[in-house]
């Protein structure tokens, strides 16, 4: 019964460190979120001690009569909080988290080399939908992700021009690959989805349709994003993002003929998970309770407010957003007409304390130089930001930008050498005071 302060005072401190790095900084991560004390009480209770292979009253190991409670609760709140009939739908709460539970989808669901079409990552997609690199020299493709080493994938993208998915190239390329699966969603896509458009193309093909709504379940829990369920087979997430849970994730699937109930809770367990993590299930639990708040609607509202006030603030300095805008919690901004990379940005970020990430935006080629950055605002909107706060945020981002163009100058082009002008500088040092 040792606090960690007494037990561990090293570990205590970098705890404590990285905790005030987090209340000083900006941040502006579109996947990341503060979580209630709620929540981070499940993460530290005593769940954590319990082995419970298995799912609810039929588990591998005895004394789980509590636990099966638990994941009960958390399986009936997630059905309630996206409004599902539980006799139509079922969901398995023990993935670890988001990339685990595409896999166990994918697992369940298809055979190995099947075919796959998921967003492109430079298009906004995630890895875990099938992802390759090329090397024109070598001639030769790379898979990155498990799942394009263990299945098929042709991704599609988004238009250069509009920043919009290219429904008609996915309507034609799907017609040629005849892909076993489609899934829809990604991780820098600031626009809704067309969910009608997805199923008709999967129809026309014999396809799946899977949503992986990671980045937006906050946002359609509370009804400020389409939902998937009205036409999609299968629905993963995360519960870290928007949705502002633990790390975790879920996977939503129809109850049907088809069997899928079987097939993907097999899939978790015993194929590719052992014991679930229950203490995390709790806080996916708890929050999924919060989800359902008049509350936590109007932080989805607020959410969506305000990174449209980021936008628009940007667009009046003279900048380039892609899209032309969001439509939900995420700003993808286009530097190339700056001609500074993605990743000089964040770092001249980073200096000032704000924190954002890197981004590929339309129209570029490659993962490794992204041409922008990903902006969201779950986050700050959490430390109850509106619209006013992003504004003066947009105006820190652009007198950053202006900095590290004058650095970018000096520099020459190589990262690390404009990195090292960023330390020290007196304009910087400026700003950050102004942001701390
Ligand atoms: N799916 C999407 C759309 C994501 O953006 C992410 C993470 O960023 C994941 C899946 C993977 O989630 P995790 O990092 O929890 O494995």
């Amino acid at each position: 019964l040792v606090d960690l302060k007494d037990h561990d005072p090293e570990l205590f401190d970098l705890i404590e460190q990285e905790k005030s790095r987090q209340w000083r900084s900006l941040e502006l991560i579109a996947s990341e979120n503060f979580t209630s004390k709620a929540v981070i009480d499940c993460l530290g209770s005593a769940l954590t001690n319990k082995y419970a292979e298995g799912l609810p009253h039929a588990r591998y190991y005895g004394g789980n009569e509590v636990v099966d409670q638990v994941e009960e609760l958390c399986q009936k709140r997630a059905l309630e909080a996206y409004g599902l009939d539980p006799e139509k739908w079922g969901v398995n709460v023990q993935p670890y988290s988001g990339s685990p539970a595409n896999f166990a989808v994918y697992t369940a669901l298809l055979r190995p080399h099947d075919r796959i079409m998921g967003l492109d990552l430079p298009s906004g997609g995630h890895l875990t939908h099938g992802f390759y690199t090329y090397s024109k020299k070598e001639g030769t493709r790379k898979a990155v992700s498990a799942t394009s080493v263990y299945f098929e994938s042709l991704p599609y993208r988004v238009d250069p021009e509009t920043g919009l998915v290219d429904y008609k190239q996915l309507d034609r390329d799907a017609g040629l690959f005849k892909p076993a699966l489609i899934i829809a969603g990604g991780s820098a896509y600031p626009r809704d989805w067309d969910y009608a458009k997805f199923r008709e193309i999967a129809d026309a093909n014999g396809a799946l349709l899977m949503m992986d709504m990671a980045h937006i379940s906050g946002l359609v829990a509370t009804g400020e994003q389409a939902s998937p369920f009205d036409v999609c087979d299968v629905v993963t997430t995360t519960t870290h993002k928007s949705l502002r849970g633990p790390r975790a994730g879920m996977i939503f699937f129809r109850k049907d003929e088809r069997g899928f109930e079987g097939r993907i809770n097999q899939a978790v367990f015993p194929a590719l998970q052992g014991g679930p993590h229950e203490h995390q299930i709790a806080g996916v639990a708890t929050q999924l309770l919060e989800v359902m708040t008049p509350e936590f609607k109007i932080y989805s509202q607020q959410v969506k407010k305000n990174a449209a006030a980021l936008a628009a603030k940007l667009t009046s300095l003279g900048y380039t957003i892609a899209s032309g805008g969001t439509e939900n919690h995420l700003v993808l901004w286009d530097l190339k007409p700056q001609k500074i990379t993605g990743s000089k940005f964040e770092k001249a970020c980073d200096a000032v304390c704000i924190t954002l990430n890197k981004n590929c935006v339309p129209g570029d080629r490659s993962a490794v130089t992204p041409g922008g950055v990903r902006i969201g605002a779950p986050a700050l909107t959490t430390r109850k930001m509106v619209e006013s706060d992003f504004e003066q945020v947009a105006t820190f981002l652009h007198e950053v930008l202006v900095v590290a163009l004058k650095l970018q100058e000096k520099s020459g082009p190589k990262l690390k050498d404009f990195v090292a002008l960023l330390d020290g500088n007196a304009e910087l040092k400026s700003i950050r005071e102004r942001v701390n």
